[in-house]
């Protein structure tokens, strides 16, 4: 049986600055993922480190850390079937340099510091940073999408 996963997106400043929302989004929903969490909002210093606290020892962080609090950033939750790995596929490699084409890093970024978008990289990523970005009131997850609906009347047979 096909069973659905979560995960958490964000569009970074850089992407929300440029005017990549709709387009991030309309890719997230084209694949069928639903959107069960959606905000805007400007990270927090506290909320920034909780995210990052993997890299915390990188040379990269103190960067990482005021690029993603340079404005604001869409938050997004989505779910759908293996969600997780394939928002990280309709992403692209961390390099936007070595991300296959087609992909969002590839399509609308350069640098690897400045990479539009955020997707966590594994379900136990997923749920720790939905639980960092939503509370759990905000995710609606009661409907049902098409694919959803094809793919359970399929199973049902
Ligand atoms: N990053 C950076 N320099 C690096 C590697 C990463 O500035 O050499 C930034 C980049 O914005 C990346 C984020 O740190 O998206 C988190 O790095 P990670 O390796 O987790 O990449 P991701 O999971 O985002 O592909
Ligand atoms: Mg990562």
């Amino acid at each position: 049986m096909h069973t659905e996963e979560r995960t958490f997106v964000a569009v970074k400043p850089d992407g929300v600055r440029r005017g990549l929302v709709g387009e991030i989004l309309k890719r997230f929903e084209a694949k069928g993922y639903k959107i069960i969490g959606l905000k805007m909002l400007q990270v927090s210093d506290e909320l920034a480190a909780a995210h990052y606290i993997e890299h915390a020892d990188k040379p990269f962080y103190p960067r990482l850390i005021q690029y993603l609090q340079s404005g604001p950033i869409v938050a997004i939750a989505l779910k759908g079937y293996n969600v997780v790995a394939g928002v990280r596929h309709l992403m692209g490699s961390t390099d936007p340099n070595e991300a296959e084409v087609g992909t969002i890093r590839a399509d609308f970024g350069q640098l690897k510091e400045y990479n539009i978008v955020h997707g966590s990289d594994s379900t136990a990523s997923a749920e720790r940073e939905l639980a960092l970005y939503f509370k759990p009131e905000e995710l609606i997850e009661g409907n049902k999408c098409m694919s959803e609906l094809v793919i359970e009347s399929l199973d049902a047979q």
